[in-house]
């Protein structure tokens, strides 16, 4: 019988997703169980886009290139902005920076995560 103000889903995700999950969860060393942990990381991943969206409303993720995320700046009449990772750092092609906004919202995308650092490749 489910308990009253709580809801049930039911997951099923590949083998290779799930040991990722529990291999992050367990390098928390939390007390939370494993689904609780992915409910809460899911909730949190949710309201920080919402967030990103407050934050620079002007600012859209169009997609990752190469070596960096390209961002779309309405206050830059639609041009597409890049943020490249060079040498382990962020660096705006547009305003030759590595602390803008469009740096910062970068770092706030969860696709950061997908970007390379062409030196770091060369380096392996
Ligand atoms: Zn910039």
């Amino acid at each position: 019988m489910p308990r009253e103000g709580v809801k049930q889903i039911n997951i099923t995700m590949a083998k290779k997703t799930h040991d990722k999950l529990r291999k992050a969860w367990e390098s928390e060393e939390t007390d939370k169980k494993l689904s609780s942990w992915v409910l809460d990381t899911l909730l949190l991943y949710a309201e920080k886009e919402k967030w990103l969206k407050n934050y620079a409303p002007h600012l859209v993720f169009v997609g990752i290139d190469k070596n960096g995320i390209l961002l779309r700046d309405r206050h830059l009449r639609d041009s597409i902005v890049e943020v490249k990772l060079l040498d382990n750092r962020l660096w705006c092609q547009q305003c030759s920076e590595k602390n803008c906004m469009h740096v910062f919202y970068a770092i706030g995308l969860q696709q950061i995560a997908k970007v390379e650092d062409p030196e770091r490749r060369i380096r392996k």
